[in-house]
């Protein structure tokens, strides 16, 4: 099947660099998103993120139509609404022409129609307006947004299907555009480690090569949340982009046996598809709280 944006995250039966992340993270809630049978719930960060990937590829529009949750919904009455009502429904109203406190609730139930709904963006989002306002305002930043947007790639890494959607392309480079909460280092580690945007890039680096013979340089364009935000433009140098795409080639045979069913997936036991699909047993309290990973290390045994 050829992949396209409509289709992009239905499809299943390939590899992405966040299935791989995620597949580091907990096997067993990776292998259901491989199969299509389980999808990560949106948080905040999530929506932060795609409603600027969304400016940046200017469907913003679109976004807000296929995103509500970030709106604040208000019902609000227009200035003939208590009149209307009070001419069908009299005791809804007061002798002033309002409506009766105690029956707001049920004048918007019953009337609908009368009343407005006013959308207004969540404060994250209003953040993320400022943070899109400071990045238009940065030259060098909006050169780097500068390219074919949201593009397609897929290709093979060790035999296994691999997909991937850069967020801007233009022949010359590849570059990811991330909002992060700062750009301080996470336990020593800087948040390109931390978070596998190596991993990710290596991966699209290779898809790429796979596609047009060229091993392009890496970049992160990142901005943070913080008032005022932060911006940085981040190149993962060659040395660490080839250790990333080792780590990606030596991950790839085990999870490979994950997916064709020859090895069980070890559950990480604390994220949400692991609770949800948890079966209930008796746990020695020395493994309460460890990941079927750990409780291998410490017994020998799988879960
Ligand atoms: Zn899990």
């Amino acid at each position: 099947m050829a992949l396209n944006s409509n289709n992009y995250y239905e499809s299943n039966g390939y590899m992405s660099a966040s299935l791989l992340k995620q597949f580091m993270k907990c096997e067993h809630t990776a292998l259901a998103m491989y199969k299509g049978k389980y999808i990560l719930p949106k948080n905040t960060a999530m929506l932060i993120g795609g409603f600027v990937d969304a400016w940046c590829e200017g469907t913003l529009d679109a976004f807000q139509d296929n995103n509500p949750e970030i709106f604040n919904k208000k019902i609000i009455e227009l200035p003939d609404t208590a009149e209307r009502i009070g001419n069908i429904n009299p005791e809804l109203v007061t002798k002033n022409g309002n409506i009766k406190k105690d029956k707001l609730s049920r004048a918007k139930k019953e009337y609908p129609e009368m009343f407005k709904t006013e959308y207004t963006l969540k404060s994250d989002f209003i953040g993320a307006l400022d943070i899109i306002n400071k990045i238009s305002n940065n030259k060098m930043f909006m050169e780097f947004l500068t390219g074919e947007k949201q593009k397609i790639v897929t290709g093979q890494i060790t035999g296994i299907p691999f997909k991937g959607k850069l967020d801007v392309y233009n022949g010359e480079r590849i570059v990811d555009l991330k909002i992060m909460r700062t750009c301080e280092r996470i336990m020593g580690k800087s948040l390109v480690e931390h978070w596998g945007f190596d991993i990710q890039l290596a991966i699209y680096q290779e898809l790429i090569y796979q596609e047009t013979s060229k091993r392009l340089p890496c970049y992160l364009a990142i901005a943070t949340k913080e008032d005022p935000a932060d911006l940085a433009i981040v190149e993962v140098n060659q040395t660490n982009l080839n250790i990333a795409m080792e780590t990606v080639r030596n991950l790839l045979p085990r999870i490979k046996k994950i997916i064709n069913g020859e090895v069980k997936p070890r559950r990480c036991n604390h994220c949400e598809h692991c609770r949800e699909t948890k079966e209930l047993k008796i746990i020695d309290s020395d493994l309460l709280g460890m990941s079927d990973e750990d409780i291998f290390y410490v017994t020998g045994e799988e879960n």
